[in-house]
């Protein structure tokens, strides 16, 4: 008795209990105990999602690249381990908390470090860490047994060991620097993490009196109150209208303070007036003219924005409430020359959008072009290597231009600064574990500094400190780093190269002194239908558990990698993942109708001389793509291997293979046995196939595949751990491709014989016959040759092309009553008399060429009006053109069919 299917596949049902049986039987963890030498090893370190996440598109894409990624290689054979784990995301998470106690009407400040520290772990056991279960619902495989989280015990320890061996080899400085501010965080951001677009602001021009009198200089401005921090006044040393007044002093309005008039390279001659003010304190150009020139650095701002003492009477007021006042006072003293439109580009915070400051404070940094140069190198000699290659030049232009790297931020939640001052002697020392007294004079009165670093510290590292480094004391030793590291490819979006992956190359090569991944797979940005970034704030995001809902977890896999054309971005509307799932229903019907068709099967081994000619096509078609899957797998080429199987399963399978075999399987004719051996093998191949990109309906099917031919499961079988478990897809081999099944003369014949069986369907459809309605055929050759084929073949065209009758010979005169086709080197006439009323037809092709004409005429009239195409978007002027193109073709369409009729 053969097996049956339900004839509908409901993913709800499948899904979830699939991913109990992988999760709980083990089938994700990592095999730790083979030898390298023996079994290959295969690695994947997830980026981490912030903890505060939740599983959007972004993510859903990452994922899935990964998972069949990983898969594919535990499929070849290879050891795999997927680590997963999730971000601190200090600043995130400290927004998130901070939040919360608002509406409780306290900051964190009322509560205290301590108290508040308390709160986010609260946080983090409640709500943090929700995405990894959402991961899990589109089916990654990660070895979940080991999760890490960046502020695990062992993750901290590997911080702090990295802070004091950088530290000790003078890659760490403290240093007064103009740091990004944000007033709202009250912390510095790096530059990555400051967000810059234009915006409509003003240009002041302000007068500053010259000292001895003799009228002002003129200076323009976006940002008037810092004036009040200014320290100097620079020209252009070439700068003729300025010449004979570098060397003076002006009186600095409102303050009345003297300051110089200096002459500087940096200075913009065509901005404003020629003449800029310095503000040394908060403004990156004019610390570096400061640096040069000695001039004071005046700071007039407090940390949350306000003026401080520096600022006069100003003091005390928000930075723009004070810029109203200054100019107010200015105009009043007839000191506001006058004030322009002016495009700007402010920075603001990445996460609150406030306007950030420069800002001169205290700040830790790393020295980063010594650990540049190392990482830079790796790329340049493609030890490292970037997909698609394109990327290897941003990231290697952002390396060579780099910048020391502010890592103290002026957070509670993250890893502390591990420096301590001793208020005895005044020594500052790093140390890994928490000293308890100062190491130079031993007084116990020592303070931890209180800032917390960047959370990409701790990230930077994420590769190896998830393998154990620096002490290796967990339960794995050194097992995952000595056969796991360095992991095979880091999958990311393009957004956080300079943030993570050129941060994780430079601590890699200088703590583990390898590099940190071989390659890095660098994925397109999901956008909306109109091309724009998915965002809270837009509410144009898609959510991918909601998809899953609708359309199962495969579906949205199969139609997120569909739609990633290597690289590129994808505009994606939630209906794109009705694509997925109709593949997955035409997947679930083939394997269906071949179970129900299964009888068992004993043994795969066929005897060549049983094969049919639509068997050993099929065959060998499946070997070349196999051969050019795992040619696509290894370049990360996973959308063209995705669609070249969607093309192979829907259109040779299922539109030919399966029809043709139908009268075998049925026993209308001989060969059955070896049509369920062949269409066994082909499904079986093509499960194993996909199972990367859609386990879950793969997984599935192949169990009941194997079930129905009752044949025993293959299983790899050289890992240890899989030995004991029961065989499943996800454990099963990867087909590789067999020469032995390669034959060029099949595919060839049935490619002609296709090509004849599409000839007659086409003639049908000129003259709108339905596809099942049996015709006769003439084939006609000028020799015997090319026509032996058809006369052996004719089962094929009687079943494919609805062919009721085939006459073929040499030379044969068009029938009365016929259509003709050409295909290659053969002709053939479809014999239409008794099912075609010619001059009904005639009359219909008659009225639709009219119908054409007018079309034509009306378009070439439309794209000969000039005013149209000076005016027409040129999308919209192509779109007309190539309808005319369209409208043309038919025409002559319409014509041959015309011609063809008979008198
Ligand atoms: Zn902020
Ligand atoms: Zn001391």
């Amino acid at each position: 008795m053969a097996l049956s299917l339900p004839s509908r596949y409901d993913f709800r049902v499948y899904e979830e209990q699939t991913y109990r049986r992988w999760e709980e039987g083990g089938y994700f963890v990592a095999p730790t105990d083979e030898d390298p030498e023996d079994v290959e090893h295969y690695c994947i370190v997830i980026p981490p999602p912030n903890i505060t996440g939740e599983l959007h598109m972004g993510h859903a894409l990452n994922n899935t690249v990964q998972d069949i990624l990983i898969r594919y290689h535990r499929m070849l054979g290879k050891a795999t381990l997927w680590i997963p784990g999730t971000d601190h995301a200090s600043i995130a998470t400290e927004n998130v908390v901070e939040r919360e106690l608002a509406k409780e009407g306290l900051s964190k400040r009322d509560i205290g470090r301590e108290r508040f520290l308390k709160r986010v772990w609260e946080w983090k056991r409640k709500f943090g860490g929700v995405i990894v279960k959402q991961l899990r619902r589109l089916g990654v495989s990660c070895d979940w047994t080991r999760e890490r989280f960046t502020m695990d015990e062992g993750l901290s320890r590997a911080v702090r060991e990295a802070f004091a061996r950088l530290f000790n080899e003078g890659l760490i400085y403290r240093g007064k620097y103009l740091v990004n501010w944000c007033p709202r965080c009250r912390t510095a951001l790096s530059d990555d993490e400051v967000e810059r677009k234009t915006e409509n602001g003003k240009l002041w021009f302000l007068r500053y009196p010259l000292k001895n009198g003799g009228g002002f200089v003129e200076v323009a401005t976006t940002r008037p109150e810092t004036m009040l921090g200014d320290t100097a006044v620079a020209v252009h040393p070439d700068d003729s209208r300025y010449r004979s007044l570098v060397g003076r002093e002006v009186v600095l309005p409102l303050l009345k303070r003297p300051i110089p008039i200096i002459a500087d390279e940096a200075v913009d001659p065509e901005f404003g007036t020629g003449a800029v003010k310095v503000t040394p304190a908060h403004d990156p150009a004019d610390f570096e003219i400061a640096k040069r020139h000695n001039l004071p650095f005046v700071n007039i701002l407090n940390e949350d924005g306000t003026l401080n003492e520096n600022a006069g009477q100003y003091a005390g007021l928000d930075r723009f409430a004070a810029r109203q006042k200054v100019l107010d006072d200015l105009q009043a003293q007839g000191l506001l020359a006058k004030t322009e439109e002016y495009e700007l580009t402010p920075g603001r915070c990445y996460r609150c959008n406030t306007v950030i400051e420069p800002f001169l404070s205290e700040q830790w940094f790393v020295r980063m072009k010594p650990l540049a140069e190392k990482a830079i190198r790796v790329v340049e000699e493609d030890k490292m290597r970037f997909f698609p290659e394109r990327w290897k030049d941003f990231y290697l232009s952002w390396l060579h231009n780099v910048r020391d790297w502010c890592i103290s931020r002026q957070l509670w939640w993250g890893h502390r600064i591990p420096v301590f001052y001793c208020d005895s002697c005044g020594e500052v020392f790093v140390a890994v574990d928490e000293p308890s007294t100062c190491p130079k004079c031993g007084s116990a009165s020592i303070q931890q500094d209180e800032d917390v670093l960047d959370t990409w510290f701790s990230s930077a590292l994420w590769p190896f400190s998830t393998m154990g480094w620096p002490r290796f004391d967990g339960p794995d030793g050194r097992k995952l780093f000595e056969r796991y590291y360095p992991t095979n490819v880091l999958v990311t979006a393009r957004e956080i190269i300079f943030f993570w992956v050129a941060r994780m190359a430079m601590t890699a090569l200088q703590f583990v002194k390898q590099i940190p991944f071989y390659d890095v797979y660098i994925h397109g940005t999901i956008l909306d239908e109109l091309g724009r970034k998915m965002s809270k704030s837009l509410g144009n995001g898609i959510d991918p558990l909601e998809m899953i809902e609708i359309y199962g977890a495969d579906a949205v896999r199969f139609s997120l990698i569909m739609l990633t054309v290597e690289g590129q971005d994808l505009k994606l509307s939630p209906t794109k993942f009705e694509m997925g799932r109709n593949f997955c229903n035409k997947l679930w019907n083939a394997t269906r109708f071949c179970i129900t068709n299964l009888t068992p099967l004993v043994h795969l081994d066929v005897d060549p001389e049983e094969l049919r000619l639509e068997d050993r096509w099929i065959l060998s078609r499946l070997q070349r793509i196999v051969e050019r899957y795992h040619d696509h797998m290894r370049r990360y080429l996973l959308n063209p291997a995705l669609k070249m199987l969607y093309d192979f399963i829907w259109h040779e399978f299922c539109d030919w293979y399966l029809e043709l075999i139908k009268p075998r399987l049925r026993g209308e004719s001989d060969g059955g046995d070896a049509a369920r051996r062949v269409m066994f093998a082909v499904a079986d191949t093509i499960l194993r196939l996909l199972h990367p990109f859609c386990p879950f309906i793969t997984e599935f099917l192949w169990g009941r595949l194997y079930e129905a031919a009752g044949l025993e499961k293959p299983k790899i079988s050289k890992i240890k751990i899989y030995a004991e478990k029961e065989p499943m897809l996800m454990i099963a081999p990867m087909p590789q491709p067999r020469e032995d099944l390669i034959d060029e003369e099949a595919e060839e014949q049935v490619r002609r014989l296709m090509e004849v069986v599409r000839a007659v369907r086409e003639v049908k459809s000129r003259f709108a016959l339905h596809a099942k309605t049996e015709v006769e055929v003439t084939i006609t050759a000028e020799n015997q040759t090319p026509l032996k084929l058809f006369e052996r073949n004719k089962d094929f065209l009687y079943l494919m092309g609805q062919i009721k009758g085939l006459r073929s010979g040499v030379g044969l005169g068009r029938p009365p009553e016929s259509a003709a086709a050409l295909c290659a080197d053969v002709t053939l006439f479809v014999h239409l008399g008794g099912l075609v009323d010619f001059n009904k037809e005639k009359a219909r092709i008659n009225k639709e060429l009219q119908q054409v004409e007018e079309r034509i005429s009306r378009l070439e009239g439309l794209l000969a009006n000039k005013e149209f195409l000076s005016k027409a978007p040129e999308s919209v002027v192509e779109k007309q053109q190539s309808a005319l193109e369209e409208a043309r073709q038919l025409r002559q369409k319409l014509k041959d069919t015309l011609s063809q009729l008979p008198k």
